[in-house]
């Protein structure tokens, strides 16, 4: 499927459009041997609510963005290589359906699809571009991969203490190692996790200690300061709450 596409004149144009739809905000996308092997809209779970966004997926890397105009216009672009990334389908909770986790060292998060079949069809092609990293040798081993953040709403009170409870004042934070959702003095202690950031980052107090136990000189450092988790993965302030009345089709080619 993927061979019939290298080099084709459809696969070329394709690759232009998704560049052309970026714009400025993407980088350039062609690449030796590379085909867009599908794409359409998926449900991701940010950290504050559910968003739809735009997906690309190609025989080497996972796309992804923040919908400006359908089918016409994406920012906020994310690249994952497939050479480290994971897949693991989630049980059907309650309104959310048909989704699975897309786990990566730098970033991990759940996405959902409108239906089963369109779900099996993603999930299928994933698996087989996945696949085809470990055939050409470039599978790299995910030792440490990014937790995928709880999301806010699933927490009234730290998830650590089980006693500090979240306001305005008490702000909510994550842990970058468990995903888990802690108050800030169950939270003062950080770690260098270079898949994530060259700066240490917010981990949870048992989350450090482990790692301090595992590790007998963990690079670390101690820091209430400085850091917040704004600015995360919320996609920028524009024209976010895109209803999308008329959703392209997950389209595989
Ligand atoms: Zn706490
Ligand atoms: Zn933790």
């Amino acid at each position: 499927m993927v061979d019939r596409l290298v080099d084709s004149e459809a696969n070329a144009r394709r690759i232009a459009s998704v560049e052309d739809n970026f714009g400025t905000s993407g980088v350039s996308l062609s690449s030796a041997n590379r085909v867009l092997v599908g794409e359409g809209v998926l449900t991701k779970q940010c950290r504050k609510q559910l968003k739809t966004r735009q997906f690309f997926l190609f025989n080497d890397i996972l796309v992804y963005g923040t919908i400006i105009i359908n089918r016409k216009k994406f920012n906020n672009q994310h690249i994952l290589p497939l050479n480290e990334l994971q897949i693991v389908t989630l049980d059907d909770i309650g309104d959310r359906q048909f989704g699975w986790q897309i786990i990566s060292p730098k970033k991990s998060f759940n996405v959902y699809a409108a239906t089963n079949s369109e779900r099996s069809e993603w999930i299928t092609h994933l698996r087989t571009c996945i696949d085809s990293t470990i055939k050409r040798g470039e599978r790299k081993s995910t030792t440490d991969p990014a937790p995928a953040w709880i999301p806010d709403d699933a927490a009234t009170h730290c998830m650590i203490c089980t006693k500090s409870k979240f306001s305005a004042m008490n702000r909510k934070h994550h842990c970058r190692k468990c995903g888990k959702i802690c108050c800030n003095p169950c939270s003062t202690k950080r770690l260098l996790m270079p898949s994530q950031s060259a700066e240490p980052v917010r981990v949870c107090d048992p989350c450090f200690t482990e790692a301090s136990v595992r590790q007998s000189a963990p690079s670390v450092r101690n820091d209430s300061s400085g850091d917040d988790d704004s600015g995360t993965d919320t996609g920028p302030a524009v024209n976010d709450n895109d209803t999308e009345t008329d959703a392209p089709p997950t389209t595989f080619y």
